[in-house]
C-alpha cells in the first residue's frame, strides 16, 4: 500500500498531448525536420521546443530552431557529419546545414548535484541531464516549454504554455524569485518575448527588477552584450528600451547613460525603422549613442584629458555590457567625426563626405537635431550640402559663420604649452 502511493506520488505528471494547431503548415524548415527524422530513425526521441514553438504558435515565422532530445551530446554530434559541441556553461550541439544552424540540447533537469549554482543561487554550470519531464521544468517561460512532434504532429505541454500563449502572458515555470536568482538575463528575456509578441509579463516578476538589475552584475558582460543585441538588433528596441528604462536594469547595464535621454529614444525608433526598411544596422551606432553623455562628459572634464575619453568611456563601460573591439571603434569614430561636422572647416569638407564615417556621423548628428534645436540647423546645413551641387555648395559653404577666434587662440595657447613641455622635457 504505502510503496502504491510512493509510485503515485513520484510518478512523472502527464502532459497535454494537443493536436489541434496549425504547426504542420507553420514548420516546414526542411533542416529542423531532418534533424528530428535522424534522431527518431536512430532510436531517440527528439523534438522541437523553445522560440520556434511559441513563435509559430503565434504566427510569427521562426528565427531559428531548438531542437531537445534524450540523445547525450556525443551521440548527437556523431550522427551528424557538420556539427560539434559547444558551450561550457550550457553544453550544446551545433548542427550546420550551410547557413543554417540547428541547435540540440540533451533533456537536462534543473534540481540536481550536477547543477553548479554560486552562494546567491546564480546556476554556473548544468550539465545534469534529465528526462522529457525534467526538462520541460527547468527551462524559463512556460511558453518555451512547449515541444512539438513533427512525427505525430502533437504539441507536448506540461506547464500549460498553450494556455499562456493563448492569454498572451510571460509566466516563470516556478517561483518567480528563485527562477530570477538561478539567471537574472531571464529578466531580459521577459521584456525582449513581450516585445516581439505582444505579451504581457507576469506583474510578479516586474516587482524584483530592483534586485534582479544588482544581480546582473554577476554575470558576464559578453553575455550581456549577446542579449543587447537581441533585445536591440531584432526590430523591437524601442518597446524593450520603454520598457527597461521604467527598471535599474537599464542602469545596471548602461550606467552613464541616462535612461530618459530623447537621443537614446530616438535611436531605438530609428534602428527599427531602418531594419523594417531593410536597412543595415550596426550595435556600434547604438553604443555610440547610449554613450555619448559619458564621452562628452569626459572630454569636458580638464583633469582627465590625460586620456583619451573616447578610449575612458569605452574601457569603463567594459564591467557591464562589454563592447566588442571592433564596435567600440566604430562608436569612437562616429563621436570624433561629431567635432569636424560641426565645425564644417571649408577647406576639408570634400575629404570629410568621404570619410567612412560620414554616414554614420552624419545619421548621428540628425537624431541629435530631433531634440536638440541648436544642432537642427547644423544637420540641415549638411542635407543641403550632400544634395547640392558645386555652385550651390559654395553658397552653403559662405554662409557659415566664421570660426571664433577665441577658440583658435586657446587652442595655440595649448599647443605652445605642450611644445614648451616637450621642450622641458
Ligand atoms: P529566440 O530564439 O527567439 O531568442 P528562444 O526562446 O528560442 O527565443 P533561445 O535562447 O534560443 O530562446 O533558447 C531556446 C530555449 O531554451 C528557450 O525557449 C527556453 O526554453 C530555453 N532557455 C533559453 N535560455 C534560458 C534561460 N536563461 N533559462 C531557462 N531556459 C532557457
Ligand atoms: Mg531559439
Amino acid at each position: 500500500m504505502l510503496n502504491f502511493f510512493r509510485r503515485k506520488k513520484n510518478a512523472t505528471p502527464k502532459p497535454n498531448r494537443i493536436r489541434e494547431h496549425s504547426l504542420r503548415r507553420q514548420i516546414t524548415d526542411a533542416n529542423a525536420l531532418n534533424v528530428i527524422e535522424v534522431l527518431n530513425a536512430n532510436g531517440f526521441q527528439a523534438y522541437l521546443v523553445g522560440g520556434c514553438v511559441r513563435d509559430a504558435l503565434c504566427g510569427v515565422k521562426p528565427k531559428d530552431f531548438d531542437v531537445a532530445t534524450d540523445a547525450p551530446l556525443e551521440a548527437v554530434s556523431k550522427l551528424f557529419r557538420r556539427s560539434r559541441i559547444v558551450g561550457r556553461r550550457f553544453p550544446i550541439v551545433h548542427v550546420r546545414f550551410g547557413r543554417d544552424l540547428i541547435e540540440v540540447s540533451t533533456f537536462r533537469q534543473s534540481i540536481s548535484d550536477k547543477v553548479v549554482h554560486d552562494d546567491r543561487g546564480m546556476i554556473l554550470r548544468d550539465n545534469a541531464f534529465g528526462t522529457l519531464h525534467e526538462d520541460a521544468f527547468r527551462r524559463d517561460f512556460t511558453t518555451n516549454a512547449l515541444y512539438y512532434d513533427p512525427g505525430s504532429d502533437e504539441i507536448i505541454d506540461f506547464v500549460d504554455g498553450v494556455k499562456d500563449i493563448e492569454k498572451k502572458r510571460l509566466r516563470f515555470i516556478g517561483d518567480t524569485q528563485t527562477r530570477l536568482a538561478e539567471d537574472p538575463v531571464r529578466m531580459l528575456r521577459a521584456m525582449r518575448f513581450s516585445a516581439k509578441l505582444g505579451f504581457t509579463i507576469d506583474p510578479q516578476i516586474l516587482r524584483h527588477a530592483k534586485e534582479t538589475a544588482k544581480r546582473l552584475e554577476a554575470v558576464s558582460p559578453a553575455r550581456l552584450f549577446d542579449e543587447f543585441l537581441k533585445l536591440f538588433l531584432n526590430g523591437y528596441a524601442e518597446v524593450v528600451w520603454r520598457q527597461l528604462r521604467k527598471t535599474p536594469i537599464a542602469n545596471a547595464m548602461f550606467p552613464c547613460c541616462d535612461p530618459n535621454s530623447p537621443l537614446a529614444l530616438a535611436a531605438m525608433r530609428n534602428t527599427d525603422e531602418r531594419i523594417l526598411s531593410g536597412a543595415s544596422v550596426t550595435p556600434g551606432f547604438l553604443v555610440a549613442v547610449l554613450l555619448w553623455d559619458d564621452f562628452c562628459a569626459r572630454g569636458k572634464d580638464q583633469e582627465a584629458l590625460e586620456d583619451d575619453p573616447a578610449f575612458a568611456t569605452l574601457k569603463h563601460q567594459q564591467s557591464y555590457v562589454a563592447v566588442p573591439r571592433r564596435f567600440g571603434t566604430f562608436a569612437r569614430e562616429v563621436w570624433l567625426i561629431q567635432e569636424r561636422l560641426h565645425k564644417r572647416n571649408p577647406r576639408s569638407l570634400d575629404r570629410l563626405v568621404t570619410h567612412k564615417r560620414f554616414r554614420a556621423g552624419y545619421d548621428f548628428l540628425c537624431l541629435q537635431a530631433e531634440s536638440d534645436e541648436l544642432i537642427a540647423p547644423i544637420a540641415d546645413w549638411w542635407t543641403e550640402f550632400q544634395a547640392a551641387d558645386e555652385s550651390q555648395r559654395q553658397a552653403l559653404i559662405s554662409q557659415l559663420p566664421k570660426a571664433p577666434r577665441k577658440r583658435r587662440r586657446n587652442r595655440s595657447r595649448r599647443k605652445s604649452t605642450e611644445s614648451a613641455q616637450e621642450e622641458g622635457s
